[in-house]
């Protein structure tokens, strides 16, 4: 049975209800882990308010701001897990971007500012955050991120992101060798097209989003709940044998070769 009873869960990366990482969160919690939550702060704490609201029903004992662009903050972050929990089970990362010239026309066109941006924040930010955990992952842990099909093929207006995805899909390769003798898991889900704030950057993603419907063996595309269960699996001591891959939740689209 999937119980996460007595784990404890640091979940990035929820912005709004339609966040990918609310929908982690939710599976979480309903397999009983212990939720500690982070939230991106702005000059306006536009996020702040909202997330405490809309993940109070979950009781997280922990709630912090991380921009992962502040490495103070990053650091006060761990520190605070260390000081109130000791120790984590779960990372989940579940964050990404790129400004909106990044993720439309000519990919040639794209500023050394852009790119830089796009995969600090979007793959970087996977080896900062687990640098940190690894320390608190004393007994083991599991360590997962979202990724898109864009970092294998060429999908259109994904872009710089495409990049990133390419290179956060491989820091999961690299982590998981390098923290595999520690029990720390390292794994990516490759989720299919989503309605979110993020998603809606990119150019066309209603149009992904229908043609993921027409084509896909399971012919509709995925929720962020079953996003979420595949999390809480992969969090569980039911995926102990799996690390370093990306999981496909995408209602098949990733099989089909005239897609
Ligand atoms: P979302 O907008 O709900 O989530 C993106 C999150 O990234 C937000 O919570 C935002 O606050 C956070 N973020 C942005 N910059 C940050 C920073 N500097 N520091 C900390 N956090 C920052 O959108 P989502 O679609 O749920 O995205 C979550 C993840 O899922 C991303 O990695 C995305 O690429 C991936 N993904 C999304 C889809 C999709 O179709 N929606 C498909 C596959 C993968």
């Amino acid at each position: 049975m999937l119980d996460l009873t007595g784990k404890r869960a640091l979940v990035t990366g929820i912005a709004n209800d339609r966040s990918i990482a609310w929908g982690i969160a939710q599976q979480l919690h309903r397999a009983g882990a212990e939720l500690g939550v982070t939230y991106l702060p702005d000059e306006r704490d536009r996020f702040r308010q909202k997330v405490a609201d809309l993940t109070a029903p979950l009781n997280p004992t922990l709630f912090m701001p991380c921009n992962v662009q502040n490495d103070t903050q990053v650091d006060e972050l761990f520190q605070t897990i260390a000081d109130k929990w000791g120790t984590l089970d779960i990372l989940i990362h579940c964050l990404a971007f790129a400004g909106k010239e990044a993720l439309t026309g000519d990919f040639s066109a794209v500023s050394r500012e852009n790119f830089l941006q796009a995969l600090d924040i979007s793959a970087y930010s996977l080896v900062q955050l687990a640098r940190g955990a690894k320390p608190l992952m004393s007994s083991g842990g599991s360590i997962i991120t979202l990724t898109y099909l864009g970092g294998v093929r060429v999908i259109p207006n994904y872009n710089t992101m495409g990049i990133a995805k390419a290179a956060l899909e491989m820091n999961v390769r690299y982590l998981a060798s390098e923290l595999g003798p520690q029990n720390i898991r390292v794994n990516a889900i490759s989720a299919g097209p989503i309605r979110t704030l993020a998603s809606s950057a990119v150019g066309g993603i209603l149009d992904m989003i229908h043609h993921v419907e027409a084509v896909a063996p399971l012919r509709r595309s995925v929720t962020q709940a079953e996003v979420g269960a595949t999390a809480a699996f992969l969090g569980s001591d039911l995926a102990s044998g799996i690390t370093g891959q990306v999981i496909y939740v995408d209602a098949g689209y990733e099989i089909m070769g005239m897609g």
